[in-house]
């Protein structure tokens, strides 16, 4: 039987509510033959290591880190170079940050959260005509990228196509698993490109507002937060329509 990849966002998907984190942990015990498991996440690899172990979550096959700019095998640590080149092929931080100086309401998130494939700034209360300016600045600057806005809060500026839908699908072709065999959970509007892609996925009930009234085939609404939602999701893909 093929298996069944199943990537996951981390803060607010997977942590958030310890006794859903443990029973998450106890659901993918008893299916770990089945399936491959990644965590899909803003921070970087050494970050979701702590987390991993200060949380006792499963261990993964694979990381996506940095919302999706870089990709790392599970423990090793070991960068999937392809998808790296794939990132920085046509992107420079630095060019970035000179693109947008002018723009006074940016604040630089810690240098943890920078990396040559991700610019990330804190950026309150965005609307759409300012994420707009930020997209028509860059674009004039000749910069292919792209803008990801999470939780009313968080600004990533990302080379243009990587985000952490499309570094699943560079996993799952890796791992060879057929997208109909590919099951997405996330919270927030970094994990809407995993939405997008049109496989099977799990939005938690805590989702961001951004997430809750995102509808379409193949999505399914979770009723219980964190963790249970996504065991509450598995149970469903899996038991239902995967299989
Ligand atoms: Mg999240």
């Amino acid at each position: 039987m093929e298996r069944s990849l199943v990537v996951s966002d981390v803060d607010g998907t997977l942590l958030g509510d310890e006794d859903g984190t443990r029973r998450f942990g106890e659901f993918i015990a008893e299916h770990r033959d089945s399936l491959k498991l990644v965590y899909a996440s803003g921070r970087f690899f050494y970050s979701l290591v702590e987390s991993i172990h200060e949380h006792h979550l499963p261990a993964p096959d694979a990381i996506i880190c940095g919302v999706g700019s870089e990709i790392r095998d599970y423990p090793s640590g070991e960068i999937d170079k392809p998808w790296q080149r794939r990132v920085l092929q046509d992107f420079h931080a630095g060019d970035v940050r000179d693109a947008l100086r002018s723009f006074p309401r940016l604040v630089d998130q810690p240098q943890a959260c920078q990396s040559p494939g991700k610019v990330s700034y804190f950026l309150h209360g965005a609307d759409a005509t300012q994420l707009n300016a930020l997209r028509k600045t860059l674009k004039f600057k000749g910069i292919h990228a792209d803008i990801v806005y999470s939780s009313g809060r968080d600004l990533d500026i990302m080379p243009e196509g990587v985000n952490k839908g499309a570094a699943t699908l560079h996993i799952a072709e890796r791992l060879d698993i057929s997208h109909n065999k590919i099951i997405v959970c996330g919270d927030s509007g970094n994990d809407l490109p995993m939405f997008r892609l049109g496989l099977h996925g799990i939005i938690v009930a805590n989702a961001q507002p951004e997430l809750v009234d995102y509808h379409r085939p193949g999505l399914f609404h979770a009723t219980k937060p964190c963790a249970d939602g996504v065991v509450q999701g598995l149970n469903y893909w899996l038991m239902e329509a995967v299989n």
